[in-house]
Order: C-alpha cells, then structure tokens, then sequence
C-alpha cells in the first residue's frame, strides 16, 4: 500500500538521525510492498529562526494531508511544535517501551514494560500566568481523557501480560489525580481479568531502579510519564534507544523520546536507533489501523536489524561503542536490504 508520510527533521541532531530514519522506509520500499510519499515539513527552532513562526498554519494543513507523521526533536520550541501537535491532532496516547536489548547494560535481564502516558492534558495545557510576585500553573484532569487512556491501556495490556499499574499522586493531589484514580478503577472493574494495581509516583520511580521487572503496563498523566518514560529508558540502556508514539483516533505520530541534544549536534555520534525504532512504531500502527501484514512484517524486521546491530557491536559512543550515527543507519539500512523474506 501507499503511504503519504510527513516527516518533521527537527533541530540539533534531528536531521542527522532523520537521514537514518528516511534510509530505513526506502530500504522497505525495495522489500515489500509499501509505497512511502514524504513530505518534509519546516517546524522548530530552525523555522522559528527562518520564518518567525515555530509551526506555521500552513504546515498543520500539510500534515493533515498526510497517513502519519514522523517527527525528530525540535529544540526550545517543543512547546509550539510537539506539544501543539498532540492538541491540535487530539493525539491522546503516548506509548513508551522500555525493553532489554541484547548486549546493551540494562538493570536487569528481560525488562519489558510499557508507559501509556495521557498526551493531551495536564500542566502540559500550558496554563500558566503571574500574578504580582506569583507564578500559576493549572493542572487540567478530566474524567474523558483519563477514562479513554485507562481504557487503551488495559486494551493493550490483553496483547501482553495482562498486567496494569495505575502512577498518580491521589494523596496529595486529590481532586486531579483523584479523578483520574477514579477513572482508571472503573475500567479496571470492567477488566477483572487483567491484574491491576496502583502506586504513587515517587514510589515508582523508586521501584523501577529497584524491581524494573515488577512492571508491563504502566498508565499514568501527562507529566509523570514524561519523567518515568526518560528513567525507564535509562533502565533499559538509555535515551538514544527510547522510541515513541503519539496516536488519535485517526492520525498518529512518531518521535523518539530524546530532545535534539545539542551537546553532541553536527558531530554524526548521536545513536538513531530511538528514532529508527519510532518507525517501527509507525509500521505497526500503519499495519494494524490499515490491515496491511507487509508493515507488520516490516516492524518485525527493523526490530531484528537493530538487535543485530547491536549483537554486532555496532554502537554509538553513548552506549560505550564506536560506531557513527550514519554508520549505524548504513548498517540497519543493509541489512534490511540483504533479509530474506
Ligand atoms: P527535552 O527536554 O527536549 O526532551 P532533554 O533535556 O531531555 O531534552 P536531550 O536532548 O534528550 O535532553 O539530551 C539529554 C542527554 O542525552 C544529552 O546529554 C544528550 O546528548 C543525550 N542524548 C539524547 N539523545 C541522544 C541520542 N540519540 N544519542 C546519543 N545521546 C543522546
């Protein structure tokens, strides 16, 4: 099937990992049968700079054009580019792995876990003003939005372990993340099936240096799973390996979880497995929302040519390796082209 695909290359490191990203779906293409039409879109800190505007009306309308959208970090505009997005498209799911990788450090063997974060309310509305010598933020809770992410994650947890933790802070924010406890226990009484537990924020962090494995689904608001989802990654091997996606109803987007770092920008050492793996993330939902089996087939495939990647050592300086980011995109990008179906 035919794709029309937009694709945001970012700031910072951004491009260089698109670059990867970009060789990944033409490899595909030549594979299976998969059409991609992309359509590159101006957004971030560089559109900012070039255009005075960070996302502009008309590349919104550009994106509605498009299947789904890929997306590399933007740099201090994240708030009017991704953050927009996820509100603009009613993206209200964001899907984190955290799992092992063959030969990389993890803090345990097998990890595999998976944060569902509320994408759309929250303090990430972005409800802030001063009064006099007082800054406010408004935390914004509703009953539809917690109700609708409880209910996809005990949906997907059917497809794994059938396990779900519930991460708020009901003692001390009551009225919020007691609506959204409240919310999450009433799909949990429909799901008696799927063991269901709960735990305070901090608690969790705790819990996943000390018990990562204790964990499959966990379901939480918008800014606890943004914090936990940067730790679970770092459980699992680090940032450079954290994929992400954004899903609606009818659109969804794809990005890993890292920024644009611009530590180590321009310097072609940044690792593009996070962002490759987030089109593994875009294959799937490609294949399941289109009922397409060669993108199923395409996600298991860049899923094994990054394990093997890895096997061979072929990795980036953050996980203590040696290799380049085009190095490791030239090596995922081969060996998708050399598999045999
Ligand atoms: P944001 O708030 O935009 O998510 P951040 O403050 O979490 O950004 P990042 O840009 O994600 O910061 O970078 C955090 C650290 O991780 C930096 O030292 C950066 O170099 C490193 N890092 C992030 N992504 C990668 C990557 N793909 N490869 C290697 N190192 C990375």
């Amino acid at each position: 099937m035919k794709y029309k695909i937009s694709v945001i290359s970012g700031d910072g490191i951004g491009p260089e990992i698109t670059k990867c990203s970009i060789d990944v779906m033409k490899s595909l293409e030549d594979k299976l049968n998969i059409e991609f039409e992309l359509l590159e879109i101006e957004a971030g800190d560089s559109a900012l700079k070039n255009n005075g505007i960070a996302l502009s009306d008309e590349a919104i309308d550009k994106i509605k054009t498009t299947n789904a959208c890929v997306k590399a970090p933007v740099g201090e505009s994240a708030m009017e580019v991704i953050v927009k997005l996820r509100q603009l498209f009613d993206l209200y799911v964001n899907l984190r792995p955290a799992k092992s990788f063959p030969t990389v450090k993890s803090l345990d063997d097998n990890i595999d876990m998976l944060i569902v974060r509320e994408n759309t309310e929250d303090l990430y509305k972005g409800q802030e003003f001063r009064i006099g010598d007082k800054a406010i933020a408004l935390r914004t809770i509703s009953e539809k939005a917690s109700t609708r992410i409880a209910e996809y994650a005990f949906n997907i947890a059917k497809t794994r372990n059938n396990k779900v933790t519930a991460v708020h802070k009901s003692n001390v924010l009551k009225m919020t993340d007691g609506l959204f406890l409240e919310c999450v226990n009433k799909i949990a009484q429909k799901n008696s099936n799927i063991k269901f537990s709960e735990l305070y924020v901090d608690a969790c962090a705790m819990n996943l240096i000390r018990n990562p494995k204790e964990f499959d689904v966990i379901v939480t608001t918008n800014m606890f799973g943004d914090i936990l989802s940067d730790e679970a990654a770092q459980v699992v091997g680090g940032l450079g390996l954290a994929p992400s996606a954004n899903i609606g109803d009818d659109f969804a987007l794809f990005e890993p979880v890292h920024g644009a770092a611009p530590d180590i920008a321009g310097k072609n050492i940044a690792n593009p497995i996070a962002m490759i793996l987030s089109i593994k993330m875009m294959m799937e939902w490609l294949g399941t929302t289109n009922n397409d089996n060669d993108c199923q087939i395409a996600a298991e495939i860049i899923q094994k040519a990054v394990e093997n990647s890895l096997e061979n050592n072929i990795k980036s300086v953050e996980l203590g390796g040696k290799s380049s980011t085009s190095q490791i995109g030239e090596y995922i990008t081969n060996y998708i082209s050399n598999y045999n179906l």
